[in-house]
This record gives structure tokens, sequence and C-alpha cells, in this order.
């Protein structure tokens, strides 16, 4: 089948689609379905696809249908120009499957064929869950909200999901760990109000930019004084913007930065620290500021007992060899992280990288240079499959 998983994922590599609305991934999705014995719904709100795959042999020790398990691919794309000139590159200007995404959706959509090639044999149901906007518009929790989770009827014993990697992992070398595997990422929005005024005569005026500047270093000295070493966080502020000239003092500036933390912990100190500290800071100077604290993604969490599962199947599969346990979790972020809310599982990375290139100085994923080698899609096809198998047996 690797050939026919390579074609789908080039064709949904040549014509990338960014967001929650995906129409011509989505009928990519459908049509590799088709004629399958699959239950097949869409989204409403968002161009999902969910496919449950009912199984003819039933577990003793569960329900009359046996346990439910969850397989997820993202199908989303980025707002990237793609730079790699590959015979099958993004054919939009400014949009590329920059992440992955493409084949994660060309093998699950694999495992879906061959597992319902074992209909007969399956000790249960397999959701396959086919999500857009993964890429910050929080998809995953949108089609929980529209009842993915219940899809079969029942509620999944375990979910699982994959993702691919343009580094550090070299290619075909599978990644988990039990407990935190990526980070939580939230969003601040700063706007400092001041007054405006001549920049020759500022006690006239209040001057938002000084002050907005010692919030922007204030953050990173809470980050080393209020939060503990060994459960780190991380904020970097990627936009500033303040006025229009270098005579005039404006009437107020804004920033934009990101957080990611990873306990629950963390993330609520950060809720509340980071915010107080702004508004004390403008309170100190005579001005005023809202911070805005936006949640979007969660910590991913992986089950200990699913991530070891993960790692035995990896390893009874491909060789021991081909599995990692990661010494440290991922700053990215997940939405399968509302998922892993829920129901437990693990999230397992895919090593990608083209021959020839070494891991730990390719392009990164979000890169318009990122290259995901096709060599990879079969494996992931079947550790999709195989997951699915195997832990159904278990009940
Ligand atoms: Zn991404
Ligand atoms: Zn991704």
């Amino acid at each position: 089948m690797a050939a026919e998983i390579a074609e789908l994922r080039h064709a949904i590599h040549r014509e990338p689609e960014v967001g929650l609305d995906l129409p011509k991934t989505q009928a990519k999705v459908l049509a590799a379905l088709d004629g399958l014995p699959l239950e097949i719904s869409t989204g409403r709100g968002l161009s999902s696809v969910t496919a449950v795959l009912r199984g003819g042999a039933h577990s003793r020790a569960h329900s009359r249908a046996g346990p439910v398990v969850l397989l997820r691919a993202d199908m989303d794309a980025l707002p990237v120009t793609e730079e790699t000139e590959l015979p099958y590159a993004s054919a939009i200007p400014g949009a590329m499957h920059a992440c992955g995404h493409d084949t994660h959706t060309a093998m699950l959509a694999g495992a879906a064929q061959l597992l319902s090639a074992r209909q007969a044999e399956l000790p249960g149901t397999v959701i396959f869950m086919f999500q857009p906007g993964e890429e910050g518009y929080a998809g995953a929790r949108l089609m929980i909200d529209e009842g993915v989770l219940d899809a079969a009827g029942e509620r999944p014993v375990a979910a699982y999901a994959l993702h691919v990697s343009a580094q550090r992992l070299p290619c075909g070398m599978f990644s988990t760990r039990p407990g935190t595997m990526l980070a939580a990422a939230d969003q601040i929005t700063v706007t400092v109000h001041g007054r405006g005024g001549h920049a020759s005569m500022p006690h006239r005026a209040a001057d938002p930019i000084p002050v907005a500047c010692e919030m922007v270093t204030a953050l990173q000295t809470l980050v080393t004084r209020k939060f503990d070493v060994f459960d780190p966080v991380v904020i970097t502020v990627g936009s500033f913007h303040a006025g229009t000239t270098d005579n005039v003092i404006p009437d107020e500036a804004r920033f934009l930065a990101t957080t990611r933390s990873f306990s629950r912990e963390s993330r609520s100190a950060l809720a509340e620290l980071v915010p107080r500290l702004i508004g004390d800071i403008a309170r100190g100077h005579g001005l005023t500021a809202e911070a805005i604290y936006a949640g979007e993604y969660p910590v991913t969490v992986n089950d200990a007992a699913e991530a070891g599962f993960a790692a035995e199947t990896i390893a009874a599969v491909f060789g021991p060899e081909r599995s990692e346990l990661a010494e440290f979790p991922i700053t990215g972020a997940e939405d399968f992280s509302f998922v892993l809310e829920q129901v437990p599982g693990a999230f397992v990375m895919l090593g990608a990288c083209p021959p020839g290139t070494d891991p730990l100085t390719a392009p990164t994923n979000h890169s318009g240079m990122a290259t995901f080698d096709d060599a990879a899609l079969a494996d992931g096809t079947a550790l999709y499959a195989e997951l699915a198998l195997r832990r159904l047996a278990l009940g």
C-alpha cells in the first residue's frame, strides 16, 4: 500500500488548506475511505471526518461490542510559503503542509484500509478522527464538542496520535514518553495606556514605551523568580508595537507574548501572576494597562500505561532500536491535549527526515524548507493499525 499512501499524501500536499474549513482535503479523505465498511460522519462547524469501524469479534471481558480505541490525524496546513522545490510541492502560494499533517492524514486513511480488511477479527471498535484546525484553531476541542468521543456509542478506552518530525529524530525512529509530552501554550495580549505628547517634553505626557519595555524584562525575571527550575516555563514576547516616529510620544504600546508551561500548577500560576505584574508596573508609573491571558492548548499528558504500551508495540513491530523514550517533553503544543484530558492515551513522534540530512540541522517543522520523507509513511500507517489491533485485544 505504500505507493498508494504516498500518492494520497502528495495530492493533499499539493493543495494545502489552513484552518477549520478544508473542503478539498476532506473530499480526498472521503474518497480514500469510500467503499470501506465504515460509519462516516462529517463536522458541522468544521470540515472534520469521523469514521467508525465496528469489528466482528467480540471480547468477553467488555460490553457486547468490545472496547473502543480512537486514532487521530490532523489535516490542516500552515500559512507558510513552500520553498522545498519537491515535485509535489504546494501549488498554493502562502500555504504549506510545513508541519507534516498531510502525512498523518494519509497514514490514518491507510490504517483505515488495513483495519477494514480485518474487520471480522477485530475485537472492538475503532474511531478514526480526521481533524482540521490543529494549528491554533483548537479543532480537536470542536470535534469533541460535536461528539467525536461518543461516535461509537461508548467512550474510547484509549486514544493515540502520531506526529512526524522533520528534525532531531532519525527517519523511522519513534519517540514517546510517559506523563508530560508537550507544553501548554497560552497567549498574553498587553496594552499599556499612556498619554501622548511632544517627545521633547516627556514630563507633560505619560510615555507608555519605557513602561512596556520594563514589562518585557520583568516577565523574564518572573520566569526565574516565581517558578521552580524543575517545572520550567517559557515566556517569549514575539510582537511589540508602539508609536509612529521619533519625536512623538504615543498614547499606547501593545505587545503579544506566548507562554509555555508543563504542569497545570505552573499554567495557572502564569495566568494569575502575569496580569498582576503588568498591572502593578503600569500603576507604579501612573499609567494603566490591560493584560488579557487567553488559554490556548493545555499540557499534553500521556497516560503512563498507554505510553508504555505504545513503546512496547513499536519495539515488537519494528524492533527495540526504533523506539526512543524521550528524555524531555517538547516545548511545542498540541490540541490532542483536549482528547487526552478525557481519554487515556499517548502522543507519539515519528522521525521523517529525508535521507542524507542530519536530523540535528535539518529545517524544522513550520519552516518553508521542512521536508518529510515518504519512507516514514508505511511504518506510521502500520503503527496506527497495530496500536488499535493490539489495544483492542487487551480489552
Ligand atoms: Zn505544527
Ligand atoms: Zn503539527
